[in-house]
């Protein structure tokens, strides 16, 4: 076998799809018994401008290059998406000072089409909106993930690759003729490349490798996103941001391409992936977060959602890290490549990961 991308989330799809269209034969190995299930369909749909990351993070190159191709792909393919635009939003005068830090940080990457709103420039636009000021991201859209899952697995098997649910990998060993696979039930492969895109549990997979040293492998740790749904319509057309907290990038809006409005997600540190159950309690405190930006929240207009979790390599109170893709110049294993961190903007990037991904194995 040529090559195997083990997972069938967003990213895994998409490299797979980037390595069949390069004229590799590609066979993907997913544990579920259907593509994206996981955090790939627990996520905010939100395609990302590329603005809160650090300059020349693969964070901020990808998302930027991703966003241009996401936009392109779901128009030629016809995947449901709206370009809609977000609202990052102060709530207090010393916040207006950080939205110009955010400002600059998306302009050092390459996104110059951010605008500063007062607020009655912003309430002009937005009339639910509470703020002292706000910054106008047009280049932020929604994309129906499913949609575009479904397209990425039609043009891997287009090429001539194949998804194989229902099979998960236990384990690999690294030998002279290629990487040797052993999934769940037994059943051996060998393969001259391997992706592993296996999300949350990529380093745990990557434990499983023998022959990979373990220093190359991060430590993981869940941070889980609880999401409210809100009971009525969208007060707001535009998706809005109060400005980022530590661990993710605090309790926002979105909205579905149906129309539904959803709060979150928050910041649970977790200790298990499979924690996905969201506790109703947690909603009280959305309401006096959500309030700050939009006061007429009613009473009890929150219902309990649904969580997904994000694959960090970084633990809590550690800085967040970068995406990280390693390779054979990393961890010295021809024809391995590992995505380890690979939380939001993953969906954003998933096509500039793609590209990077077949670019890393062409010679291999
Ligand atoms: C709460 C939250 C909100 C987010 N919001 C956004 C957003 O708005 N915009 C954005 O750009 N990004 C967002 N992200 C990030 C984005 O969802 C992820 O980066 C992306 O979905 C990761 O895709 P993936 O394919 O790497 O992982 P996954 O979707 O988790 O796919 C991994 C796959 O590997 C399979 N697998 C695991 N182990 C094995 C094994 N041993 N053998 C075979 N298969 C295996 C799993 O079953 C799974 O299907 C968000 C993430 C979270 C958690």
């Amino acid at each position: 076998m040529d090559c195997v991308v083990v997972g069938a989330g967003v990213v895994g799809l998409a490299v797979a799809r980037a390595l069949a269209l390069a004229g590799r034969e590609v066979l993907v190995l997913e544990a579920m018994e259907a593509i994206g299930t996981q955090t790939s369909s627990r996520n905010s749909e939100v395609i990302h401008a590329g603005i809160y990351y650090p300059q020349g993070s693969l964070k901020a190159q990808l998302c930027v290059q991703g966003r241009q191709l996401l936009y392109a792909y779901c128009a030629e393919r016809g995947i449901g998406h709206r370009r809609c635009g977000k609202f990052i939003v102060a709530t207090s005068e010393a916040q207006v000072a950080e939205l110009q830090g955010i400002i600059a940080k998306a302009a050092a990457n390459g996104v110059d089409d951010l605008v500063l709103l007062s607020r009655d420039e912003a309430r002009a636009l937005e009339p639910a909106l509470e703020c002292v000021a706000a910054v106008h991201s047009p280049s932020t859209g929604i994309v129906d993930s499913h949609g575009l899952m479904l397209a990425l697995q039609g043009d891997l098997e287009n090429a001539g690759g194949l998804v194989a649910c229902n099979s998960p990998l236990a384990r690999a060993r690294v030998t002279a003729q290629g990487i040797e696979l052993t999934a769940q039930d037994g059943t051996q492969l060998r393969a001259r490349t391997v992706v592993n895109a296996a999300g949350v549990h990529a380093p745990s997979l990557a434990r499983r490798f023998e022959g990979l040293a373990a220093r190359h492998v991060p430590g993981e740790y869940y941070a889980k996103g609880n999401y409210f749904t809100l009971a009525g319509r969208s007060p707001f057309t535009r998706l809005i941001y109060p400005v980022p907290e530590a661990a993710g990038l605090g309790v926002h809006l979105t909205i579905d391409l149906g129309g539904q409005a959803k709060f979150g997600p928050d910041v649970q540190w977790v200790d298990t992936p499979d924690d996905l159950v969201v506790d109703p309690a947690r909603g009280d405190g959305f309401y006096a977060e959500v309030r700050k930006y939009w006061p007429a929240l009613p009473d009890g207009a929150l219902q309990a959602g649904y969580a997904g979790i994000r694959p960090k390599i970084s633990g809590p109170g550690e800085a967040a890290r970068d995406f990280l893709i390693q390779g054979a110049a990393e961890h010295g294993v021809p024809g391995l490549v590992n995505l380890f961190g690979i939380e939001s903007p993953g969906l954003t990037s998933c096509l500039a990961i793609g590209a990077k991904v077949a670019g890393m194995l062409s010679n291999q």
